[in-house]
């Protein structure tokens, strides 16, 4: 038996393989890139593209993709063979160093929200060389990023880079200042867990709306849901568990860390948690953890749901963005040092993200933006709309001391005064746990919990990195021209706790109280809805940070935003009429149908035994009849809600559509969908219900 050892990294590409197969001078230069930013050398392209084709067949592999993240949120490949015909008749492998670099997919039916005209059908793809190549299947995966011929970005992958290395020039600055002259890289790692659920393939293949949408669009609730707390770290059941070592092998083939696994509070909702790493290789290895849960769950006769929420009534499922940043010599910057002048360097980065996170609320918000994220966000199960940041009891109190110049009164009640050498050193917070705000301050790192299960984790990291970044830049332009530099460094600390504290909430995020202060009190953002946030992307102040940050382009922006607001519609829309199918072809007649049996019944009974009461059926037959016409009047309005789209004058009116008729419509159908359900016998009722599936594992 193959021990983990063996499989661990066996289908990639990974730096030892690369050690033991490239040619010095080109492993030395590749490594230069990955190590610290520096670009790619073209001439070490051959070398590479020889030794990775190589490696490639010797492990099975005939063909090579370059894989990449195109708008839609999946990922994308379009596989070539490596076989070249010899003058003998027969095949020889080969692989250029111009095929490595550069490909050119036929790219125009990927979103492009009209950067890509139409002449200019085929954008390109370009080797990321810092993020390893690995085997699925029979074929080489290149990751890279995706442009237009004009050089707009079309992908997720193009801007997280810009945004690392935005916030790796002014990290670069801070920690010169601070005497460090080390460090040549900074980057932000990010560890992210995923939440999913596992239904029965063959209950799962008789529901129109799972198998179309992701999600049920109907279904009373169970007489059991997640009220006994069972579920949670609970024993995992023996098909799960085979599942789920299955995954692992998969994922530990590819090089990646998958860590821990739980059951999650949801009846058949698990986690899944990998090691942390570099964004830009998180990223990455998260879309393909995501694409391996459910290709290895449809191998057990199941199906991984990643959508936000498959079921109503239980909790969704999201994915908490773990993230910290670090030197390339491996100092956290979000750990708390062991003296006062390493803690002021802390002090200093921890306040370019509270100040980031609050000058960028929304952008923040934008990030997690869509359709199945907005059934979460704000609904008891997961962080509110609203953002705001934990640190924990011990850090609040230094931040308060340091802003009032009061003592502070933490573990060594230690006298604050101004200059760096007085600040003081404290205990990282490793006991306070607050599972209810949506980024939380975690001891070394700040965990976002706001995004979506299915959702790349790329766009959260791009709005995270460049707005750090844009804190980190003016604290560096301030500093670099400081007459005295621990005079102006404790100024500007306060100065961020003054401004920014709003952002700060330490209590019970899902409380109601809480919403009514941040936004009536603080005047923090409340966007409840992928319409709402939207379109403030394209507002002046954000525009501008991340135009001058250089990860985005207006056009880019002006793109994307159409793109998302496109997704919301189209998401929407397909779920409505998904709706409107089932309940015109299945739920109406599978209602009306008992009714009509049970009328029946009255009548046999009435033959048999002429005096005797069918109060029972009569009053079903009743109630049945009037929920089935009410539900033939939902349908019609929400057929026609549907229509009107139409009569929107731009993607922004129509989204505020989806949100105002075509969602509550939904919701009016499903009310009296889910009632009928609860009265019509089991054997009559056309799909199988939340019982069936919740516990069919
Ligand atoms: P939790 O209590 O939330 O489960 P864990 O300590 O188990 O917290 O970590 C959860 C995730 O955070 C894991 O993916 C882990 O690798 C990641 N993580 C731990 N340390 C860091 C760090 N310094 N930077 C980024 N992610 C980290
Ligand atoms: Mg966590």
């Amino acid at each position: 038996m193959e021990t983990v050892k063996d499989i661990f990294g066996s289908l990639v590409f990974d730096d030892r393989t690369m050690k033991a197969t490239l040619p010095a001078n080109v492993y030395a230069s590749i490594k230069k890139t990955i190590d610290e930013g520096k670009p790619l050398d073209a001439g070490v392209a051959e070398g590479a593209a020889t030794a990775m084709k190589d490696w490639a067949v010797a492990n099975g592999a005939t063909h090579y993709t370059h894989w990449f993240q195109p708008l839609t949120g999946i990922t994308a490949e379009k596989h070539d063979s490596f076989i070249s015909p010899a003058p003998d008749g027969g095949v020889i492998m080969e692989f250029s160093g111009k095929e490595l670099i550069k490909g050119e997919p036929d790219a125009s039916s990927f979103p492009s929200g009209g950067l890509r005209a139409t002449f200019e059908a085929r954008g390109y793809t370009a080797w990321d060389p810092t993020s390893f190549a690995f085997i699925k299947g029979k074929t080489l995966c290149i990751p890279t990023a995706f442009c237009s011929y004009s050089g707009h970005a079309l992908d997720k992958k193009t801007p997280l880079l810009r945004s690392m290395e935005a916030l790796n020039k002014q990290a670069l600055r801070i920690l010169r200042l601070f005497g460090n002259t080390e460090a040549r890289a900074v980057r932000t790692n990010v560890g992210p867990e995923q939440e999913y659920f596992l239904v029965d393939k063959k209950l799962y293949d008789k529901r129109l709306d799972l198998r179309l949408t992701g999600r049920t669009l109907f279904g009373a609730p169970a007489p059991k849901g997640q009220e006994m707390d069972d579920h949670y770290f609970g024993v995992i059941k023996p098909r799960v568990a085979a599942y789920m070592e299955e995954l692992n092998r998969e994922l530990w083939k590819l090089g990646i860390l998958a860590k821990t696994e739980h059951n999650e509070v949801a009846p058949a909702q698990h986690e899944l948690a990998p090691i942390y790493t570099t964004t830009n290789l998180a990223t990455d290895q998260n879309q393909l953890t995501m694409e391996i849960m459910q290709k290895v769950a449809s191998k057990h006769g199941l199906v991984c749901l990643l959508h936000e929420k498959p079921f109503a009534g239980v909790n969704g499922s999201g994915k908490h963005n773990n993230w910290s940043i670090a030197t390339d010599l491996g100092q956290n910057l979000l750990s708390p040092g062991e003296t006062p002048y390493e803690n002021a360097q802390f002090l200093l980065f921890l306040c370019a993200v509270i100040k980031a996170v609050d000058d960028y609320q929304d952008l923040l918000r934008i990030s997690v933006a869509t359709a199945g994220n907005d059934h979460r966000l704000g609904a008891n199960e997961a962080p509110p709309a609203v953002v705001s940041i934990f640190l924990g009891d011990e850090l609040n109190a230094v931040l308060e001391a340091i802003e009032n110049d009061t003592p502070y009164q933490g573990a060594e009640k230690t006298q604050m005064k101004l200059g760096v050498n007085v600040l003081p050193k404290f205990n990282r917070d490793a006991t306070d746990r607050n599972r209810t705000s949506p980024f939380a301050f975690t001891g070394n790192k700040f965990e976002f919990r706001m995004l979506g299960s299915s959702n790349s984790i790329a766009c959260a990291n791009i709005m995270l990195n460049s707005a750090v970044a844009q804190s980190l830049k003016t604290y560096a332009d301030r500093l670099e021209g400081a007459e005295d530099f621990e005079t102006a460094l404790h100024e500007m600390i306060k100065k961020t706790i003054k401004d920014h504290k709003r952002i700060i909430f330490n209590g019970n995020g899902y409380d109601d109280a809480w919403i009514a202060e941040a936004t009536e009190k603080r005047g923090l953002l409340n966007y409840r809805t992928t319409a709402d946030c939207m379109p403030h992307l394209l507002d002046k102040k954000n525009a501008d940070m991340l135009i001058s940050q250089g990860v985005f382009s207006q056009a880019e922006l002006q793109s994307r935003c159409d793109i998302m607001l496109e997704n919301y519609c189209k998401t929407v829309t397909i779920e409505a009429r998904t709706m409107i199918e089932m309940a015109e072809r299945q739920i109406a007649p599978a209602a009306a149908g008992f009714a009509a049996k049970t009328a029946a019944g009255i009548a046999a009974k009435k033959a048999v035994l002429p005096g005797v009461g069918c109060a029972y059926e009569t009053k079903l037959t009743e109630k049945l009849s009037l929920l089935t016409d009410g539900i033939a009047e939902k349908t019609a309005d929400l057929i026609s809600a549907v229509k009107e789209l139409e009569k929107a004058k731009d993607i922004i009116e129509e989204s505020a559509m989806i949100r105002d008729t075509v969602l509550p419509g939904m919701e009016a159908l499903r009310a009296l969908c889910d009632e009928a359900e609860t009265l019509t016998s089991k054997e009559d009722w056309p799909f199988p219900t939340y019982a069936d599936l919740l516990f069919g594992v």
